[in-house]
C-alpha cells in the first residue's frame, strides 16, 4: 500500500517511519530557506535488497540550486556573525536528536542503502559524532599573533569561514558522509548547499530534519534532491557566490568537479576512490589477521572508500591466512539487512554487480583461484535484489583488473608476497593514496612501513583507523584536503594576516 501526502508518495511502512520519526508528514522534500518545498518532477527511491519503491522524492534542478546558494549567500552575514557558542549548541541539539532517532534513522538507511542493521547502528554513531565534535571545535578557532622584526610591527591571524559552500556526498555511507561535511561548515560559520545521492534522498532528508528541529536559521544549510546531478554540480561550480566545493565520491567525478571549479580558483575538497593495500607480515598472527581483514573487506558489502582491494600476504603464512579467511567467507549470510544474521547487504545496483562480475571474470581468465563465491546471487529471497557472493580469490596479479580498479564490491584479492621492499612497491604502485593497513609484531618494520606507504590513512594491527577526532582523506588520486579533526575545521576557514603599525 503507497501514502500520499501532497506530492510525497511512499509505502506504509516508510511512511510511518518518517511520520512516526521526522514528522514529514507534511512535509515535501527540498530543504531551502527553512523551507520544505515540493517539485513536480519526482523520482523514485528503491530498497537494492528487495526492489520495492520506498518512495518518490523531488527531482530538483539547477534552478533550485540557484534557489538554495541565493538563500545561503542571504544567511551567511548573520550565521557567520552569530557566537561560535549559538552555532556549537545548534550542533548539540542536532546531536542529541541524532542519538534519540538512532534505530529509526538506521533501519530507514538498511532500507535504502542496504547495509546491515548492525553496521547501520554505527554509522549512525560516526554521523553523530561529527556534529559533536564539531560542536566542541566551534569554540577553538583560535587566531595567533606572530612576532615581528620590526618594532614598530604586529602581525595578527585571524581565521574566518569562506563562505558560501556546495556539498556532494555519496550513498554508500548516507548519513555520515553528510554530517563530515555539514557539522565543520557550521561549525566555522559558513552557509552551505548540499546535494545528496540519488540512490539516498530519504536518508539526507532525516538529517535535514534534524538540523532543522535543531534550530538553524532559514537558509544556513540547505538541501537539493535530484536524479541527475550534473547541472547541480554545474550550478555549484559556476555560480560565483559559492566560494567551497566538497565532495565525496568516484575520482573520475571529483577530477571533473575541480576542473569545472578551477575558472573561479573556488577552494576544492575532494574525498574520492581508494585502492588500499593490506600487508601481513609472517610474523602477525595469520588468524587475527585474517579475521581483521575479512571484516574490513567485507564492510559495507565492500561498497566503501577504505576497503582493502589488494590484500598481501608474505608467502610463509600464506596457507593459514588462506584458510582462516576462507572459512570465514564461507560462514558469511547474504541477504537482506533488517533480517537477523546477515552480514552482507545488496550492492547499490545492477551496474555495480557487473562491475564486479567483470573484475571476477577477468581475474579467472588470467589465472587466479576461486576459493569461494565468484558469482551474483539471483535466485530466491535474492531475486529482486543486486547480490554478489562473498568472494575470494588468490593468486591475484597485477595484470589483473582488480590489481588496479576500485572493485566496490564484496571480493577480497590475495597476493603473495616475499620480502619488505617488494611488497611496499606493490602497495604504493597505485594512482590512488586513501588508505592502507599493516599487520605485524615487528615495531621497527611496522614504523618503516607508515613512513614508506604513500596513503593518507594508514591502519597498523588495526582495521577501523577513522574517528572524528581524526583526519581523514588521501594523497594522490584520492584527493585534496581532510574531513574530521582539526583540519577537518580549517578547511571551511580562510586565513586572515592583519599588520599593524603601532
Ligand atoms: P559518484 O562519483 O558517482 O557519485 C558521488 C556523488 O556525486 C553523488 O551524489 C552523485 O550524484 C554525484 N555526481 C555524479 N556525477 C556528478 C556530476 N557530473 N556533477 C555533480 N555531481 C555528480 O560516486 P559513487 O559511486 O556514488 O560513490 C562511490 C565512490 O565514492 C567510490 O569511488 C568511493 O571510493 C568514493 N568515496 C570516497 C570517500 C572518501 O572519503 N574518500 C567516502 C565514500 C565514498
Amino acid at each position: 500500500m503507497y501514502f500520499i501526502v501532497g506530492s510525497f508518495v511512499c509505502k506504509k511502512d516508510v511512511f510511518e517511519l518518517f511520520s512516526v520519526g521526522y514528522q514529514l508528514l507534511n512535509m515535501p522534500h527540498m530543504y531551502i530557506n527553512g523551507e520544505w518545498l515540493n517539485t513536480d518532477q519526482q523520482f523514485t527511491v528503491t530498497n537494492p535488497a528487495t526492489g520495492e519503491i520506498l518512495g518518490s522524492v523531488c527531482d530538483g534542478d539547477q534552478y533550485h540550486a540557484k534557489q538554495a546558494i541565493d538563500a545561503a549567500a542571504a544567511a551567511f552575514k548573520p550565521w557567520s556573525g552569530a557566537t561560535a557558542y549559538a552555532r556549537s549548541e545548534v550542533l548539540q541539539n542536532a546531536y542529541a536528536l541524532m542519538i534519540e532517532r538512532k534505530q529509526a534513522l538506521a533501519e530507514l538507511m538498511t532500507r535504502e542503502q542496504g547495509k546491515p542493521l548492525k553496521a547501520a547502528l554505527n554509522e549512525v554513531q560516526y554521523a553523530a559524532d561529527f556534529l559533536k565534535w564539531f560542536a566542541e571545535e566551534a569554540k577553538r578557532v583560535y587566531g595567533e599573533t606572530i612576532p615581528s622584526a620590526r618594532a614598530d610591527q604586529r602581525f595578527m591571524v585571524r581565521y574566518q569561514p569562506i563562505g558560501v559552500v556546495a556539498a556532494i556526498t555519496p550513498w554508500n555511507y548516507p548519513i555520515s558522509m553528510i554530517t563530515r561535511k555539514v557539522a565543520p561548515a557550521l561549525a566555522a560559520g559558513c552557509t552551505i548547499v548540499l546535494k545528496s545521492a540519488e540512490a539516498t534522498p530519504l536518508c539526507a532528508i532525516a538529517v535535514f530534519e534534524i538540523l532543522h528541529q535543531a534550530g538553524l536559521p532559514a537558509g544556513v544549510a540547505n538541501l537539493v534532491t535530484a536524479f541527475d546531478p550534473a547541472p547541480i554540480g554545474e550550478e555549484f561550480c559556476t555560480n560565483t557566490k559559492v566560494k567551497k566545493l566538497t565532495f565525496t565520491g568516484s575520482t573520475r567525478v571529483g577530477k571533473k568537479l575541480a576542473q569545472d571549479a578551477a575558472p573561479q580558483l573556488k577552494r576544492v575538497s575532494m574525498e574520492l576512490g581508494g585502492h588500499a593495500p593490506f600487508i601481513v607480515f609472517d610474523d602477525a598472527d595469520p588468524v587475527h589477521a585474517a579475521k581483521g581483514a575479512s571484516l574490513v573487506k567485507f564492510l559495507n558489502t565492500g561498497q566503501a572508500c577504505i576497503s582493502p582491494n589488494r590484500i598481501f600476504v608474505q608467502r610463509g603464512i600464506l596457507d593459514a591466512f588462506v584458510q582462516t579467511f576462507s572459512d570465514r567467507v564461507a560462514n558469511m549470510k547474504v541477504g537482506n539487512g533488517l533480517e537477523a544474521g546477515v552480514s552482507i547487504g545488496p550492492l547499490v545496483n545492477e551496474a555495480a554487480v557487473r562491475k564486479v562480475s567483470r573484475q571476477v571474470d577477468d581475474a579467472l581468465d588470467k589465472g587466479a583461484i576461486l576459493l569461494n563465491g565468484g558469482k551474483p546471487l539471483s535466485d530466491g529471497e535474492h531475486a529482486a535484489g543486486h547480490f554478489y557472493a562473498p568472494t575470494l580469490l588468490s593468486n591475484v596479479s597485477d595484470d589483473m583488473l582488480i590489481y588496479r580498479e576500485e572493485t566496490f564490491g564484496p571480493v577480497a584479492a590475495i597476493i603473495p608476497f616475499d620480502d619488505y621492499d617488494q611488497v611496499i612497491a606493490m602497495a604504493n604502485d597505485t594512482h590512488y593514496g586513501l588508505a592502507a593497513y599493516v599487520y605485524t609484531q615487528n615495531l621497527s618494520r611496522a614504523m618503516r612501513a607508515f613512513e614508506a606507504l604513500n596513503f593518507g590513512i594508514i591502519g597498523i594491527n588495526d582495521i577501523n583507523p577513522t574517528s572524528a577526532a581524526a583526519p581523514f582523506g588521501g594523497m594522490n588520486e584520492s584527493g585534496v584536503g581532510r574531513e574530521g579533526a582539526r583540519e577537518g575545521l580549517s578547511e571551511y576557514l580562510e586565513t586572515k594576516l592583519g599588520g599593524f603599525s603601532i
